[in-house]
């Protein structure tokens, strides 16, 4: 029996124990299981900068490559002050497991640079994703690592790798990431893609439970690319969203909100708090309200030991990648929780970029 230890873990605690876990459970070769627990490689990078007003700084950047057994490494690049390398090499690995659990030819890779972007302008951002680039330049490329959008970076972050790379390689390759703008060989559907999926994932298992699908009640932490999108086909499914946050903190109403009028709001005032006729909650708070279904959609480690038992969902889609931790998990087991693991509620993104790289691949749109 493993043991599922109590002191506060780190994303790759939890990610090592979750391998522990499984290993344990179908009986993996135990060489197998020792490679699983290390990365292929990392490439830790100083990413240095000149400031809008002239001033020289550096920031910590990572790509750290899991496991390419099943194909090229494949992974989001996140820009956030919390970025770590041990954070990264997590993420690495929860994206070889999900690309192995919807089957599809690309293995694990993240990426990262330790920056607030929203302390910077877009001409610092793009400074430094093109500088970032050129230091992964041998790492990176269609049949080697391809990266995409994750946590604070988007369709331009990924215009800009596309185009440093392109720019070295003396001609045009926009299979080297994905997520990119349409214009560009992006795809239709792939800025929606992860939360379709994440929205499959609770419809099926609604079925499964029984459960009224279109008259639940959801909740969404991080308003996002991944909660905002959730929360929006939610709304236009028939469910109610009785709650919404960012990293600001979250509002609640169990009259439920439109989801497209917080966007909204979002994008004129900066947060979803305040919004008018909502009741201001915290992040943590979001988590425990009466719901039928809770998404958390923004980062790891939300789910803990000390807050599983006040969590009131009948359904856990794990929108964000590792916000359970796995004592956390045990503990909604046992209350009968239905969890749908990140490596599968949120595949629909990996799923839709695989297609967007294929077609880049063969130039057809
Ligand atoms: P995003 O940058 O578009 O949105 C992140 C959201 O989280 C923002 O609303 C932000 O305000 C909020 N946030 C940040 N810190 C927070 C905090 N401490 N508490 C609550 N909210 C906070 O990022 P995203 O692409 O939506 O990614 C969200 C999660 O989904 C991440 O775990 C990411 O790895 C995962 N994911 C994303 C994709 C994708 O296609 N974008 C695919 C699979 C998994």
């Amino acid at each position: 029996m493993v043991k599922v230890m109590s002191k506060k873990l780190s994303p790759l605690d939890v990610a090592l124990e979750q391998l522990n876990i499984v290993a344990e459970k179908m009986d993996l070769d135990p060489g197998v299981h020792e490679v699983l627990k290390h990365p292929k490689r990392s490439l830790i990078v100083s990413v240095p900068i000149r400031r809008d007003n002239g001033e020289i700084i550096v920031f910590m950047g990572c790509r750290v490559q899991h496991n390419d057994a099943r194909g090229p490494f494949k992974g989001g690049i996140r820009y956030h002050p919390d970025v770590t390398v041990d954070e990264v090499t997590a993420l690495a690995m929860w994206m070889t497991w999900k690309c192995a659990v919807v089957d599809i030819p690309y293995g694990g890779a993240k990426g990262g640079v330790a920056c607030n972007p929203k302390e910077l302008t877009k001409s610092e951002l793009e400074h430094i994703t093109r500088r970032f680039t050129t230091m992964l330049l041998e790492i990176i490329g269609p049949y080697r690592d391809v990266p995409a959008p994750d946590v604070y970076t988007d369709g331009q972050t990924m215009a800009w790798i596309m185009d440093t790379y392109s720019h070295y390689k003396g001609y045009r390759v926009p299979e080297v990431v994905t997520g990119k703008p349409i214009p560009i060989g992006g795809s239709e559907g792939r800025v929606e893609a992860t939360s379709l999926g994440v929205v499959f994932c609770i419809r099926e298992a609604a079925k499964q439970l029984k459960m009224n699908f279109k008259g639940s009640t959801a909740a969404v932490q991080g308003f996002g690319n991944v909660g905002w999108n959730a929360a929006n086909i939610l709304h236009n499914m028939g469910l109610k969203i009785v709650a919404v946050s960012d990293s600001q903190g979250g509002i609640y109403t169990p009259n439920g909100i439109n989801p497209a009028e917080v966007y909204e709001y979002k994008e004129k005032t900066g947060s979803v708090v305040n919004f008018k006729g909502a009741e201001n909650v915290t992040n943590s708070e979001l988590l425990e309200l009466k719901c039928d279904i809770l998404v958390p959609a923004a980062l790891e480690n939300q789910i803990l030991k000390a807050n599983a038992d006040k969590i009131k969902a009948k359904i856990v889609a794990e929108g964000a990648n590792g916000p359970t931790t796995p004592e956390a998990d045990k503990i909604l087991y046992e209350k009968g929780v239905f969890l749908i693991p990140d490596i599968l509620a949120n595949s629909g993104g990996v799923t839709s970029s695989y297609f967007e790289w294929v077609q880049n691949l063969t130039r057809e749109h």
